[in-house]
């Protein structure tokens, strides 16, 4: 579901998946012009809420570009983290609405209520109900053209709520559609709901709107967050990380306390270590984490995008989520999904289906091809069926070549008739020789799949033994197949082992 979109905004254009560093007006450590010549930053983020705070009038006056010094792209949110975070804000939805109205961001968020992680149903229920009445308001009060508006989707844990608020909010006049309540999953680690979250709400939003996934800037779960279909991404954690000696990295985060090299090919790490880190003033000392935190913040989305180009997205995410256990988690959950993702996987890729683990099994291409099998194909009409547990496109003898049909039996994939062999992915996947119990489970199912569908259409079936000893345990597991199925007349040939 990870995909390249281009925004266009009052002030330029956005590449998407992108990352939306978050600016304290109170408190600048790098201004959006630095990051835009630093790390390419094409879009920043900025809180209303604070900008009321602290620049007033002035701010409704000049607008918020002159206010940040800034002809670039700007975001605001509204507050609504303010209030999870500490209960209230002393502004009225109507206010904030009017007063982003008026500075003129290209994107503006309406007041909304957070539902959080512990609200009861009841509790929940009422906050999707007041944001979703206050997006309508908000459509009836906005009058500046130039101000595209976010529209939150609330419901925390309860995925009935999200569905609903989702469905309600996609109905009502919004560009972009913002998932509240991430920032205390991801705190916990909590990935596995986040999954739920963020799913949920991707199935009942509008699919061509962008998605911002509140607070999700950490490069560590970048890769996961684009898979399920988020665009934008809000960093405040570059600097929250930064004052706390917190070093971000995509495999985790790491304190600079504890480091003895900097892992990371930054000009800040290449030129400092982290002893002289260590030892210089604070204010400078964070100056250069945040410097460093955006670096691989900005370098993950780059990474991303790229292989997103190539369709290696899935494979990188893979990857990633071996950083942590609770990662890894959320990625099993994801797979629980594949059935809806799989409607959004290109057909064919450019680049070929690398097997890294598992989890593999769990691919929308996998899914897509016993799909395929299942409610499309015809086998050919021959008389006898020859089943060929296999890795590799080897050509095995057969005494009647025109009067038998091939099928070989592939991990992951399972049974690829000859026929169909070129078909993208079969023909592109490199697998690991040595099998894994996932890869035999998939195959060996596929085949029980294929003979109940087809086996009797054919008169003889051949189970070919082809002796290759890392095909061994797919053959005895190919073998216990035909032989429960009790299908015709078996044969078992066994074929010499091809040089
Ligand atoms: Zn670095």
């Amino acid at each position: 579901m990870g995909r390249i979109g281009k925004l266009t905004t009052a002030h330029g254009k956005i590449t998407t998946p992108t990352l939306m560093p978050v600016i304290d007006p109170s408190d600048v450590i790098l201004t959006p012009i630095e990051m835009r010549r630093e790390f390419g930053t094409e879009l920043v983020m900025t809180n209303a809420y604070l900008i009321m705070k602290y620049f007033g009038e002035k701010a409704t006056k000049y607008g918020i570009h002159r206010i940040l010094g800034y002809d670039g792209p700007i975001m605001t949110d509204s507050g609504g983290y303010q209030i999870l975070r500490y209960g209230g804000v002393e502004v009225s939805p109507e206010e904030i609405i009017r007063y982003q109205d008026i500075m003129s961001p290209d994107i503006a968020t309406i007041l909304d209520t957070p539902t959080g992680v512990h609200p009861t149903k009841e509790r929940a229920k009422q906050t999707v109900q007041t944001t979703v009445e206050r997006a309508k308001q908000a459509v009836q009060l906005r009058s500046n053209p130039k101000v595209m508006w976010c529209g939150p989707v609330q419901g925390g844990l309860f995925n009935d709520l999200v569905a609903k608020s989702a469905r309600e909010i996609g109905k009502l006049d919004y560009h972009i559609h913002a998932i509240g309540g991430p920032v205390e999953l991801l705190e916990k680690y909590r990935y596995v709901e986040l999954v739920d979250l963020v799913i949920t709400a991707k199935q009942n939003l509008p699919l061509q709107r962008p998605v911002h996934l509140f607070g999700a800037g950490h490069p560590m779960m970048l890769a996961l967050s684009v898979a399920m279909g988020c665009d934008l991404f809000d960093s405040a954690a570059y600097i929250l990380y930064a004052r706390d000696g917190r070093y971000l990295t995509s495999e985790g985060t790491f304190h600079l306390a504890d480091l003895s090299y900097f892992p990371c090919e930054c000009p800040v790490c290449v030129e400092n270590f982290p002893q002289k880190l260590r030892h210089m003033p604070k204010e400078k000392q964070i100056k250069l984490l945040a410097i460093h935190n955006l670096h691989v913040t900005f370098g993950e989305i780059r990474r991303v995008r790229q292989l997103i180009i190539e369709g290696k997205l899935w494979e990188h995410v893979q990857l990633r989520c071996r950083a942590h256990p609770r990662l890894l988690e959320g990625f099993r959950r994801l797979l629980e999904y594949t059935n809806f993702i799989e409607r959004f996987d290109p057909v064919t890729k450019k680049s070929t289906f690398y097997y890294s683990g598992g989890e593999s099994v769990g691919r929308p291409e996998v899914l897509r091809h016993r799909r395929r099998l299942e409610n499309r194909y015809k086998p050919p009409s021959l008389p006898t069926l020859a089943i060929m547990p296999a890795f590799e496109r080897e050509r095995p003898k057969l005494s009647k070549p025109e009067r038998t049909h091939l099928v070989r039996v592939i991990p992951p994939f399972g049974v690829i008739p000859e026929e169909l062999e070129e078909i993208y992915p079969l023909g592109q996947t490199r697998a690991p020789k040595k099998l894994d119990p996932e890869q035999i489970k998939t195959a060996t199912e596929s085949l029980r799949r294929f003979l109940k569908l087809y086996g009797k259409c054919y008169k003889q079936i051949l189970l070919f033994n082809n002796e290759h000893h890392w095909s061994n345990s797919l053959i005895k597991a190919c073998n216990s197949v035909v032989e429960k199925l009790k299908i015709i007349e078996l044969y078992k040939i066994h074929h010499r082992k091809i040089k």
